[in-house]
């Protein structure tokens, strides 16, 4: 390939960003990583010990990134979506072995997102021994609110994390509950991956999971970061 020529694409490349706050810049999104069981009461509604044990990884395409505000289509070959909200790590410097008490450097800012699973699926493929890719990562399974900069907030280590479905509350608990610290899971995971800029990591959800119908309304936040609001179509 000569680089002095304009790359043709066979189609348009799809580049999944997310919307920074009170900015006209994007961020533009490589792979999206999930922590799965990281609040124990969670842990336990999911018929798990919380003991800390390692944590562990899934992830979703980045191309199933909502904004705020969507209609999240209810999803093909499930009759058990479930919502899951998350706050989610957005890295904006890369990195391997990268150590606790440097983890924080590597952080752009953060968001609020929704880890939506096909929970029926996601129970089968436990039980089969199987991945969870298809209970985790269909289309649309990750909406997220707009990025803030840590630059702006800070580092959030304790604050409310909470979901309410047409008005009810369904989620609830606090950041400070986390298993693995944002810290902790950034160190894991980049002894697994090379971290790269645009990498987000959606770092696990408090008890309270439940199922979706069409005509939802799903208002969740995490304090200090900013709420994330979705209707299910
Ligand atoms: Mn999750």
């Amino acid at each position: 390939m000569n680089p002095s020529e304009p790359t043709e694409y066979l189609f348009a490349p799809i580049i999944p960003t997310l919307s920074i706050a009170d900015s006209s810049q994007r961020f533009p999104v490589r792979r999206v990583y999930c922590v799965g069981r990281n609040y124990a009461e969670h842990a336990r509604e999911m018929g798990h010990d919380p003991d800390r044990e390692p944590p562990f990884f899934f992830t979703k395409h980045p191309d199933s990134l909502l904004p705020d505000g969507s209609e999240f289509p209810y999803p093909p070959g499930t009759e058990d979506v479930h919502h899951e909200i998350e706050m989610v790590v957005a890295i904006s410097m890369g990195g391997s072995n990268i150590p606790v008490e440097q983890a924080l450097q590597h952080v752009y800012g953060y968001a609020v997102g929704l880890d939506m699973t096909r929970r029926d699926l996601q129970a089968e493929a436990k039980k089969m021994g199987r991945p969870w890719a298809v209970a985790k990562g269909f289309d649309h399974a990750a909406p997220c609110s707009a990025l803030v900069p840590a630059a702006k907030i800070g580092h959030p280590k304790d604050g409310r994390i909470w979901l309410e479905v047409n008005g009810e509350p369904r989620q609830e608990g606090d950041l400070a509950s986390l298993i693995w610290s944002v810290p902790e899971v950034i160190a894991y995971l980049s002894r697994l991956f090379v971290l790269e800029p645009g990498d987000l990591i959606m770092t696990g959800t408090p008890a309270g999971v439940g199922a979706v119908h069409r005509g939802d309304k799903l208002i969740g936040g995490v304090e200090g970061v900013g709420t994330l609001e979705i209707t299910v179509r």
